[in-house]
């Protein structure tokens, strides 16, 4: 049998919240009784998400706030969730998880600022005890950039929110425009600068593949995304879902998403361009989910898109050094132990690449620094840092006229 869950919730004075709601853990017992009754299993939700130390405590309200419909977006397959959570279903979980430090709440999947305030506030309220008991340290919430103004920050602040996660996807405005975005360049730029300047945390989700986008277009979203220096990225190709606008213009022949080789060079590009900045990049693509890919049509969409597109950035720097070093053979390649997942590669494909093209060299494990590559041959080593090689590797981008261009002041 399950056991209770047992913990501040009983120290806590309930507020009127919690005794409506059904999930109480001190009303649990594995089983529920519905409103006629009869007797429920408690949801899988409560368990999996409960007593797990975590950074991000994520709750889903699909397309809530939204002003309109975005020609790619559909949050309900993306997500996972069809539909939101009930504030005292918020409550609930929030005591009942534990975060580590700098834990956060954390409110995707709509245009959270753009929701009425009653409405935000039905949510914030709803975490304030679990914030007040030191559950979490804050509230992260994710929302579009035309969504946020001086008096919608003070708010947010004034309710625990410490960052917050812009969907600007390009700042590119012909890209914009053609994904029905509803805001220009200048205008993602001025809220990135309005969140930073109010002290909140930013996050910068980007897309690429859009209608109408190419790698120059990226590439000038990814240098202004650089120059607005925010504390995390997101990355995601653009792919075809069941039931959008996009659908439609797939079928019709109008758009072609990009492969995954396409999406992962591009997205590789972007990252290093991100990570020689020392900016972080927290989710590469789409989280894996069952929803997803039943409303997946076509694009770049693949589980493990995130490691196939670093797998690359580290056969590149292998491939710099072993062009760049006049070695002689017989050679071997050090590397250290915990970089193997990333020098194999998806399916291996790095390697094998590597012993394809060098099949005299030999790989060996040693101890030496993450990120580090060291080829050794009679009388010779050369060494590659991963800080050296994005450094050399960005620098060989084409020039980038856009990019100053393009940041309004
Ligand atoms: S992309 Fe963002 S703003 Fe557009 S419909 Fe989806 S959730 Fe709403």
């Amino acid at each position: 049998m399950r056991k209770k869950p047992n913990s501040v919730w009983r120290k806590c004075k309930l507020p009127a919240i919690y005794r409506s709601c059904p999930y109480r853990p001190d009303r649990l017992n594995g089983k529920r009784n519905d409103a006629a009754g009869r007797s429920k299993p408690v949801p899988a939700w409560f368990y999996t998400m409960k007593r797990q130390i975590r950074t991000i405590l994520p709750f889903f309200i699909p397309m809530e706030g939204c002003p309109h419909r975005c020609i790619y977006c559909d949050q309900s397959s993306i997500s996972g969730y069809d539909h939101s959570p009930s504030p005292s279903q918020i409550a609930c979980a929030a005591m009942e998880n534990r975060g580590g430090e700098d834990a956060e709440i954390a409110f995707y999947g709509g245009s959270f600022s753009c929701l009425p305030l009653e409405r935000q506030a039905a949510y914030l309220d709803a975490v304030q005890p679990a914030l007040a008991a030191g559950c979490w340290q804050g509230v992260r919430i994710s929302t579009r950039p035309d969504g946020v103004d001086g008096a919608e920050l003070d708010f947010l602040a004034a309710k625990g929110v410490t960052t917050i996660e812009l969907g600007i996807q390009s700042f590119d405005a012909g890209v914009l425009r053609r994904a029905g975005r509803g805001y220009g360049p200048e205008q993602a730029v001025a809220a990135c600068r309005l969140i930073r300047s109010r002290g909140f945390a930013l996050g910068i989700q980007l897309m690429t593949g859009l209608p109408g986008d190419d790698r120059e277009k990226s590439l000038a979203t990814a240098a202004i995304t650089r120059s607005l220096a925010p504390d995390v990225i997101r990355l995601y190709p653009t792919v075809v879902l069941a039931g959008t606008p996009l659908a439609e213009a797939w079928r019709r022949g109008d758009y072609q998403p990009q492969t995954v080789e396409e999406a992962a060079a591009l997205a590789g590009d972007m990252l290093a361009l991100f990570q020689a900045a020392d900016l972080t990049v927290i989710r590469l693509g789409l989280n894996p989910n069952p929803q997803t890919e039943k409303a997946l049509l076509a694009g770049p969409y693949h589980p493990a898109f995130g490691h196939i597109v670093k797998s690359r950035l580290k056969y590149l720097q292998a491939r710099a050094l072993l062009q760049r070093a006049a070695w002689k053979k017989p050679a071997v390649l050090q590397y250290p132990p915990a970089d193997l997942p990333l020098l194999a590669g998806q399916k291996n494909r790095g390697l094998l690449a590597l012993r394809r093209e060098y099949p005299d060299l030999r790989l060996q494990e040693a101890d030496i620094e993450r990120g580090t590559l060291i080829l050794r041959w009679k009388g010779g080593e050369a060494v590659s840092t991963y800080r050296r090689f994005l450094e050399d590797y960005t620098a060989g981008f084409p020039p980038c006229p856009r990019r100053e261009a393009d940041i309004p002041n």
